[in-house]
C-alpha cells in the first residue's frame, strides 16, 4: 500500500491525522492512502510567493520554456511506468492512460516551444502602441507582466496527468508558481508524476508544490495577486467561486466545470459517406474512451427524426464490439469507472434518463461481479426537448439519442438547452448548414467542431483538447477559459495600460 505525500516548503510531507483510502477500481482493493493533515497552508503560499514567484518572474519566456521542456522530458522518461500506475489506480486501458499522459507531455512540450518563440523577453505586449495625444509623443500600450502571487490548481479526478500539467504549463510559462491539488480517487498517478517533477530538480524552489489530500484552510489565505483555477463539477465550482475570502479579496478564479456536449448529424449526410463514418466512430469513441469520464465526451446525439433508427442500430452495433473488462488486458477497450461514488452516480443517472426514453443498449445493472463497471449505454429519447436530457451530466459511458427536424437552427437551439458547453460537433457537407449551426451554437460553447468529407481523413476528434485552441465554455461549463496558445497565459498575467512618452514605452 502506497502512502502518498505532499511536496510543500521544499520537502516531502507525511500527513498527520485522517487519511483517505484510494482503491483500484477494477479489483476494489485498497492501493494507497493520502491526506494533508499537518500542513501549514499559509506557509505554503508564502513559500511560493517569496521564493518560487521571484525566481520564475526573473526568467525570460525562453528560460521558462526550457524548464517546461525539462519537466516534459522527466515525465517522458517514466512514461511506461506511469501508464502501469494509471491502469492499476485509475482503471484506464493502456490507450486511455496514454491519452492522459501523452496529453500532459504534449501540452508541456507545446508550451515549452511557445516559450522559446517568445524569446528573451519577460513581459508581453497586448496589441500595438496607440497614439493618445496630438502627436505620437504621448502614446499608450498594454503591458502584461507575471502577477506576484500563487496559482492554486484544483484538478478533477479524470485527468490526473494532463489536467494537472496543462494548468502548470501555462502558469509556469507565465512566471507564476503553482500549488497542485489532484482529485483524490486518482491521486496516485498525480503523486507519481509530482515525484518526477520534483526529483528531476529543474524547477526553482517554491515553483511547484503538490498537495495529496484536501486543501485545508488554504483558500482562506489567498490574496489579490493569487489565482485559483478549478476543474471539476459545477457544484464544487460554484462553492469555490463563492468562497468569502476569494470574493472579498477579488482573487482571480477560473472554473472549468461539466458540460452536456452534443454531436449533431445534418440531414445531408449520406450513410455511406466518410462524414457519417466519422460521426459514428467519434460518438462511440467519446462514449467509451476513459469510460466516458471525459469533460468533452458527447452526452447528447442529435439526429434527424427519419435517420434515428438507422443511427441507433449503427451505434448499438458499434458499442456491442467494445470489450469491457480488466484494463490491464490488451483486448479490453473500456475499463471500470474510477470510483464507487462515480459508479453510484452513473447508475442513478442512467435510471433518470431511462425514465424519459428507451434503453437501446446497456443499462444501470452490474456487468461483472467485481469492480466499478457499467455497460456502454445508449438511451433513445421520446422527446428531444425533454429537460431530462439537457439538465444534468451523467459522467460515464452514457449518451442519449435525440430526434430533431434536420434544420440547423433548431439543432443549435436544442444543443444550447445544455446551458453552456465545452464543445459541440456538427457533421454536414453543406457549408451553409454548418455555418448556420456554428453561428447559433457559438455563443453557448467554448468550441464548435465542424466535420465534413473535406476534413474527415485528417480530423482529430472533437473530444481532444488541443493546446493551440481555447478550452472552456460559458454557463454550465464554468465560464472559464484555458489554453489557446498565448491566451492560456493571460489568466496569470496582469494587463496594465501603460501611458507616457512614446520613447519610454516598452516595445
Ligand atoms: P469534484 O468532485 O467537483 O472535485 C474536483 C476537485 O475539487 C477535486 O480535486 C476535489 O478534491 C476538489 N474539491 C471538492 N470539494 C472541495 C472543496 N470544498 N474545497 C476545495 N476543493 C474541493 O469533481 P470530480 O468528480 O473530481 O470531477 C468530475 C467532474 O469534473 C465532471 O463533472 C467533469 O465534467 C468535470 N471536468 C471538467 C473539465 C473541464 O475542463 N471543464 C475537465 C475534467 C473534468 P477531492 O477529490 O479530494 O474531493
Amino acid at each position: 500500500m502506497e502512502r502518498l505525500q505532499s511536496h510543500v516548503l521544499g520537502r516531502w510531507h507525511d500527513a498527520a491525522g485522517d487519511l483517505a483510502t484510494l482503491v483500484d477500481p477494477t479489483s476494489e482493493s485498497p492501493i494507497a492512502v493520502c491526506g494533508s493533515g499537518g500542513i501549514d497552508f499559509r506557509a505554503v503560499l508564502a513559500f511560493a510567493r517569496d521564493q518560487g514567484g521571484p525566481a520564475l518572474a526573473g526568467l525570460s519566456f525562453a528560460e521558462r520554456g526550457k524548464l517546461l521542456a525539462g519537466v516534459a522530458g522527466a515525465i517522458h522518461a517514466k512514461r511506461d511506468e506511469l501508464i502501469e500506475v494509471s491502469i492499476r489506480s485509475a482503471g484506464t486501458t493502456r490507450g486511455d492512460a496514454k491519452f492522459d499522459i501523452d496529453g500532459a507531455i504534449g501540452t508541456l512540450t507545446y508550451y515549452a516551444g511557445l516559450g522559446e518563440k517568445l524569446g528573451a523577453r519577460t513581459y508581453l505586449l497586448d496589441g500595438a502602441q496607440v497614439q493618445l495625444g496630438r502627436t505620437p509623443r504621448f502614446s499608450g500600450v498594454h503591458l502584461c507582466v507575471p502577477r506576484r502571487g500563487v496559482a492554486v490548481h484544483v484538478n478533477a479526478f479524470n485527468f490526473p496527468a494532463w489536467g494537472m500539467l496543462e494548468k502548470a504549463a501555462c502558469a509556469l510559462l507565465a512566471g507564476v508558481p503553482v500549488v497542485e491539488k489532484p482529485g483524490t480517487p486518482t491521486a496516485l498517478l498525480a503523486w507519481r508524476i509530482a515525484r518526477e517533477v520534483v526529483e528531476h530538480g529543474g524547477l526553482p524552489a517554491g515553483a511547484f508544490q503538490f498537495i495529496a489530500g484536501s486543501l485545508g484552510d488554504l483558500l482562506d489565505h489567498l490574496g489579490p495577486q493569487d489565482a485559483l483555477a478549478f476543474t471539476g463539477s459545477s457544484a464544487t465550482g460554484a462553492k469555490l467561486r463563492g468562497h468569502p475570502n476569494l470574493v472579498r479579496r477579488n482573487v482571480r478564479v477560473n472554473i472549468e466545470a461539466d458540460s452536456l456536449n452534443a454531436a449533431v448529424l445534418a440531414p445531408d449526410v449520406d450513410p455511406g459517406s466518410e462524414t457519417f463514418g466519422l460521426f459514428v466512430n467519434n460518438v462511440v469513441l467519446d462514449m467509451t474512451q476513459k469510460t466516458g469520464q471525459k469533460c468533452t465526451a458527447v452526452r447528447r446525439v442529435l439526429v434527424p427524426g427519419d435517420a434515428l433508427s438507422l443511427v441507433r442500430d449503427e451505434l448499438v452495433a458499434a458499442l456491442a464490439r467494445i470489450v469491457v473488462g480488466d484494463p490491464a488486458d490488451k483486448a479490453t477497450r473500456m475499463g471500470p469507472l474510477a470510483s464507487k461514488s462515480q459508479l453510484d452516480d452513473v447508475r442513478a443517472g442512467i435510471e433518470r434518463l431511462a425514465r424519459a426514453g428507451t434503453i437501446a443498449c446497456g443499462g444501470a445493472g452490474p456487468i461483472r461481479p467485481q469492480g466499478y463497471f457499467v455497460a456502454p449505454t445508449l438511451i433513445v429519447a421520446r422527446d428531444g426537448r425533454d429537460p431530462a436530457f439537457h439538465a444534468e451530466e451523467v459522467f460515464g459511458p452514457v449518451a442519449a439519442l435525440l430526434p430533431y427536424s434536420g434544420e440547423a437552427r433548431e439543432a443549435a437551439v436544442l444543443v444550447n438547452l445544455g446551458g453552456g458547453g465545452l464543445v459541440c460537433s456538427a457533421y454536414s457537407n453543406d457549408a451553409a448548414w454548418n455555418q448556420a449551426f456554428a453561428l447559433e451554437a457559438a455563443p453557448w460553447h467554448g468550441r464548435v467542431w465542424l466535420a465534413s468529407d473535406k476534413m474527415a481523413e485528417q480530423a482529430l476528434p472533437p473530444g481532444m483538447v488541443l493546446p493551440q485552441m481555447v478550452h472552456g465554455g460559458p454557463g454550465r461549463a464554468g465560464g472559464g477559459e484555458e489554453l489557446g496558445a498565448e491566451r492560456g497565459l493571460s489568466f496569470y498575467l496582469q494587463r496594465t495600460a501603460l501611458q507616457g512618452f512614446q520613447g519610454h514605452l516598452p516595445t
